[in-house]
Parts: C-alpha cells; sequence; structure tokens
C-alpha cells in the first residue's frame, strides 16, 4: 500500500497469466526473470503446467524455431571410478552391475560417429568415468577424435572426460574437439550431500578451464536427488553466471546399488517446470533435455520439446534410451523439424516403417 495526496492506493495482484507473461517478456529481453518469480513457477500447481509451457514455449520458438538438435552419447570409458557422486552407477562405492572398460579404440568412436549420422545426429558426445584425464587418455581421445573428423567433418564432437587439468582443453581443441561438458549439477550449498570426493568449485574451476582452452562450455544439472527448489534456482543462477552455450537437464534415475536408489521426488509436472525455469533462465542457450526423459517425463515427453531445444538420441551412459525410431516419431509428430535435416532420406523411409511396424506389434 502507498499513499499518494492524501489517498491510500492498494497494490494491483498481477493475475496468474499476467506474471507468466512478465517472465517470459524478460527473458526475450535478455533480462533475469527474477528469482521470487521463477520460485513461484516451480511452485505453480500441477494443473497450470501446460499454460506454463505453452507461454515458456515462445521463448523456445524465438531463438530455435522448430528445430529440435540430436545429440549420441557415446561411454568411452565405464565404471571404476575413484570418485563418489551418489548418483552415479560408476562410482567408487556403486554396487550396479555395470559393464566396466578401459576407453575404447579409434573404430569404436567411428563406428558411433556413423550411428549418430545414420539417425541424424548432429552432436557425439564422448563421456569417460573417472576424476579426470590422464596424458595418455587426452592422448587416446585425440586420435579418436581425428578419425572421426577425418570421416566427416561436419560432426560435432563434445567431450566429457572429468576435471581438467592445464593444456588439456588445448589438446582437445586441437584434435577436433568442438564442446567440452562438465555439469555443474545443483546447487553449490546442496553440492556435499552428493560427492565428497571433489567440489562444487573444482566443477566451476573445469568449465572455466574448458573455455579459456577454446571449447564451447556446456554445463548442467541433475535434478530429483533429494534438493529443494531453492537449490533449483541456486544451479540456475549458478549455471547462468558461468554462461554455458549448452544447458543438458538431467533427472535422476535411481539405479539400484547406488546411493540414491529408490527416491523419486519428480513428476512429469515439475520435470516441465523445471525445463521451463531453465529455457527463462537461458533464453537463447541450448537446453537439452538429457538422462531420466523417458523415466520422469513418460507420456509428456512431446510437452518437453516445447521448452527444450536438444534432446540426447538412443542409449544414456549406464541405462536405456527409448529406441531412437520412437524419438524421431514423436519429434515428427509434435511438428519439430530435425536440426542438420535428420537422417539421410532412405534411413528416414527405414525408421519410419520400423515405427510403424512397432506400432502395430504394440
Ligand atoms: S566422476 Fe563421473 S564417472 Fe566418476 S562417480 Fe562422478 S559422475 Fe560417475
Amino acid at each position: 500500500m502507498w499513499r499518494e495526496g492524501g489517498v491510500c492506493f492498494e497494490p494491483m495482484e498481477l493475475t496468474f497469466e499476467e506474471r507468466l507473461a512478465g517472465l517470459v517478456e524478460a527473458s526475450l529481453d535478455g533480462r533475469d526473470p527474477g528469482r521470487e518469480e521463477l520460485a513461484w513457477l516451480l511452485q505453480a500447481p500441477d494443473e497450470r503446467t501446460l499454460e506454463i509451457v505453452s507461454a515458456v514455449s515462445r521463448v523456445r520458438f524465438a531463438a530455435f524455431g522448430r528445430r529440435v538438435k540430436l545429440n549420441l552419447l557415446l561411454n568411452i570409458k565405464s565404471g571404476l571410478c575413484p570418485e563418489d557422486c551418489h548418483y552415479c552407477s560408476q562410482a567408487r562405492d556403486s554396487k550396479a552391475p555395470i559393464l566396466s572398460y578401459p576407453m575404447v579404440g579409434e573404430e569404436t568412436f567411428c563406428a558411433a560417429a556413423e550411428r549418430a549420422r545414420e539417425l541424424g545426429a548432429t552432436r557425439l558426445c564422448l563421456v569417460a568415468s573417472g576424476r579426470g584425464p590422464t596424458e595418455r587418455e587426452v592422448a587416446q581421445v585425440a586420435r579418436g577424435v581425428e578419425a572421426v573428423k577425418a570421416a566427416d567433418g561436419a560432426m560435432e564432437i563434445c567431450a566429457c572426460l572429468g576435471l581438467l587439468s592445464d593444456g588439456q582443453a588445448e589438446q582437445l581443441g586441437e584434435a577436433g574437439v568442438y564442446a567440452y561438458n562438465h555439469n555443474l549439477n545443483t546447487s553449490e550449498s546442496f553440492y556435499d550431500a552428493i560427492c565428497d570426493t571433489h567440489t562444487f568449485a573444482d566443477r566451476q574451476e573445469t568449465v572455466g578451464r574448458a573455455r579459456e582452452g577454446g571449447l564451447s562450455p556446456c554445463s548442467g544439472a541433475l535434478f530429483g536427488m533429494g534438493e529443494s527448489d531453492g537449490d533449483v534456482l541456486d544451479a540456475g543462477y549458478a549455471l547462468r553466471a558461468i554462461e554455458p552455450d549448452s544447458v543438458p537437464i538431467n533427472f535422476l534415475i535411481p539405479i539400484e546399488g547406488t546411493p540414491l536408489a529408490g527416491v523419486n521426488q519428480l513428476t512429469p509436472q515439475r520435470c516441465l517446470r523445471i525445463l521451463a525455469v531453465f529455457r527463462l533462465l537461458f533464453p537463447r542457450a541450448e537446453v537439452r533435455i538429457a538422462g531420466g526423459r523417458e523415466v520422469h517425463l513418460r507420456s509428456l515427453q512431446p510437452l518437453g520439446l516445447y521448452l527444450a531445444n536438444s534432446i540426447f538420441i538412443g542409449d544414456y551412459l549406464t541405462t536405456k534410451g527409448q529406441a531412437a525410431e520412437a524419438d524421431l516419431a514423436m519429434i515428427a509428430d509434435a511438428g519439430f523439424e530435425i536440426e542438420g535435416g535428420g537422417p539421410p532420406q532412405e534411413r528416414e523411409g527405414e525408421l519410419a516403417e520400423v515405427a510403424l511396424k512397432q506400432a502395430v506389434l504394440d
């Protein structure tokens, strides 16, 4: 309430639609949408989620139109990690039954790039377990990347090898790596609850090293680990401060044998609201729905495409994704198009046939 010339004025309460429109306008103008407003959006009732998706999709369409970027993931070294990230099946103390193997050879890098091309993915993400790469491992990755680039110079390569030491980003860049992924994962204050062997600051430092080394920074988060709404927003603002070019949003797959097995605090509606918050915070960055899409968004996955402009196609690190054919059908059915043109035409026909047969069988 305020007074002017002896008259009392009550502040007008904004309607739900007006507050939502304010958030969208701020984001479209490149302004900070405001922590309090984003907290309000996160806490919105489930029945308003469709309105949120519809309003925030304006930000997505403004920057990316109907394009969806596809990324394929290759686990180039699996298991036996000395770190103890509680969400990870490859961690030191994990009892999850996963495959463990040392770094794969160049032929596996090339086969994955071929598979990416067949599916219409324009980025190949090379992920290795471990605290950070040894010099030998960086050299191995460099050889694999050079082989991929020699066969297909257009394939974008992202490396995710853990904490970087001085000079490693530069080496990777020289070999043809375009981007480096290292997620902040959660808020600084919640970080101790999910990992004891490295810090939030270590992660921030590696993202900085990647950028300084000339790589495109890719850094995102993982939700559903017991974090509060405040942690979601802290993670969002910490990421905004480091200005990543791409922001993968993961939803926890609570794997048996890890400390977070059995934790399930997500609903499809909450996942969509989290994606909306990140789209508003990153109006022009590539926001990618990463691990946990199928498990947590379930039948609402197509709505996620109205907020994010990028997804993984195929499997994740140690868990299965839905069939690539189903992803391609979902994108087409929702009226989106694949960035870079999608699978080669003959492959597209073949995939459509598989999807149709599958639908009949189901
Ligand atoms: S450093 Fe990477 S591979 Fe190792 S436990 Fe953490 S997330 Fe898993």
